[in-house]
């Protein structure tokens, strides 16, 4: 059973729309890809946390390579500066450590993977979509921003957090913006002074206003090459009474601006530096000192009903986008885009095939985003005295903040962490 031959078109080339592409043009559909950016993508990008049976079917799908670098992380450690005599020689308290099950990638070399499965005549960088148009015959006109206008049997709109697919089909959505934003930033592993101290586990820091964390992350060039990683880290800052270059309140005291990889300013990386001294440990101060060009990311998410309204669906970001605390952005992006390949093979008519994927996966976004504004009230808004937490109160605490949620870093660990986490 499947659906016969028809004409798709996928707005956005990044993971999703890659992804969705590769499928669909093996599967014998007439795929054209829209993307708006010029220029290579995969530079723009840093570390992400994947789940390992993703990966693994993104390799049996040859949807990437077999020898994909990836960065294996066991556990999650807790930190804080040594307030007596340190006890070890590590150069903080690890209070609370717990067994994870994640792979971390360069978002730049997932990208670079897909991009190559699709095939260049399909793919039109440069084009920004600006209008969808459905029409009662069960057909969608797409129109470009350079006048070309085209109809197709299905639009998927892969195109991320500012989607026109979502304006168009859900122009209300649930939208929380925040207060806050994230500090990122990457080094190389050589200039990294103790890189054994990263390695397998992703260190978190709690501090009053949120939380930072570093972990390895394989490098554009060298892949997970011995002494060729990254470290990837990033924190939060509140901008609430507080004047930050580069990242101006809204009108309601929100941030909505980033500052993209390569573009801060000096004043901006020297802030950000001074601030990372001020809250946390000298450690990790100086390897924010040693980024040459950290960037911003706001922080915020949107939610919507469904994500499928006649001919048009939402698929990755564009569908919901949850806080990046969860670190699923992207496995939810593939993972959408593998089963909406699914459910096409799985029917014979496009409407069920639709009906099919959104009951599958709209269930699993809303979970995400919740457990997105959790992590975000508890470990940035609201944060505990982290003095006084420990390995079992820390646990109980989590416990609580991740609810009944499906978070694959540790729902992951009986199957897939190398000792089931014991
Ligand atoms: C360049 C880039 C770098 C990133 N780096 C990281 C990272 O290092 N770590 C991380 O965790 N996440 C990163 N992300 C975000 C991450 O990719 C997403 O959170 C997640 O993977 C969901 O992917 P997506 O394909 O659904 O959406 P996105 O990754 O947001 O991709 C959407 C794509 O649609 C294109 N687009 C948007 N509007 C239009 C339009 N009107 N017409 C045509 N094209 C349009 C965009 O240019 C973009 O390429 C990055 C995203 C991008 C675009």
């Amino acid at each position: 059973m499947t659906i016969p031959s028809c004409s798709i078109a996928i707005i956005g080339g990044a993971i999703s729309g890659c992804t969705v592409a590769a499928e669909l043009v093996r599967a014998g559909h007439n795929v054209t890809v829209f993307e708006r950016s010029q220029g290579r993508l995969e530079e723009r990008g840093v570390g992400l946390t994947m789940r390992i049976p993703t990966l693994e079917e993104l390799k049996k799908r040859d949807l990437i390579d077999y020898d994909f670098p990836y960065v294996p992380v066991w556990s999650r450690s807790y930190a804080r500066p040594w307030l007596e005599k340190p006890s070890n020689d590590w150069p903080w308290d690890v209070y609370w450590k717990e067994p994870v099950a994640i792979h971390a990638a360069h978002w730049g070399v997932l990208y670079r993977n897909l991009r190559k499965r699709v095939p260049d005549a399909v793919y039109k960088q440069g084009v920004e979509i600006i209008n969808l148009v459905q029409s009662n015959d069960s057909t969608v006109e797409v129109i470009a921003a350079d006048g070309f206008r085209e109809s197709y049997d299905l639009v998927i709109s892969a195109d991320g957090y500012d989607s026109i697919g979502r304006r168009e089909l859900f122009p209300d959505a649930d939208r929380q913006l925040t207060n806050y934003f994230s500090w990122r930033g990457m080094i190389e592993e050589v200039d990294v002074p103790r890189p054994e101290i990263f390695e397998e586990d992703i260190v978190f820091f709690g501090y009053e206003g949120g939380h930072g964390f570093l972990y390895f992350v394989p490098s554009l060039e060298y892949g997970d090459g011995n002494k060729k990683r990254r470290l990837n880290w990033a924190f939060q800052e509140a901008i609430t009474d507080k004047k930050i270059p580069g990242v101006p309140p809204d009108k309601n005291g929100n941030v909505q601006a980033r500052t993209a990889p390569g573009a801060a300013t000096p004043e901006q990386i020297s802030y950000c530096r001074k601030y990372a001294r001020e809250v946390f440990p000298s450690y990790f101060a100086d390897i924010v000192d040693l980024t040459e060009q950290p960037f911003t990311q706001p922080i915020r998410d949107i939610g919507v009903p469904g994500y499928v309204s006649g001919r048009i669906c939402l698929m990755g970001d564009a569908a919901i986008y949850a806080r990046p605390h969860v670190g699923a952005g992207a496995n939810k992006a593939l993972e959408d885009a593998l089963d909406f390949s699914d459910a096409f093979s799985e029917y014979n008519d496009i409407n069920t095939a639709l009906r099919a994927w959104e009951e599958r996966r709209n269930p699993l976004g809303q979970d995400l985003l919740e457990l997105g504004r959790s992590l975000g009230k508890h470990i940035v808004t609201d944060t505990p005295d982290w003095y006084t937490l420990n390995q079992s109160n820390m646990t109980d605490w989590w416990d609580k903040v991740v609810e009944n949620h499906f978070w694959f870093w540790t729902e992951d660990v009986t199957n897939w962490h190398p000792t089931g986490g014991r």
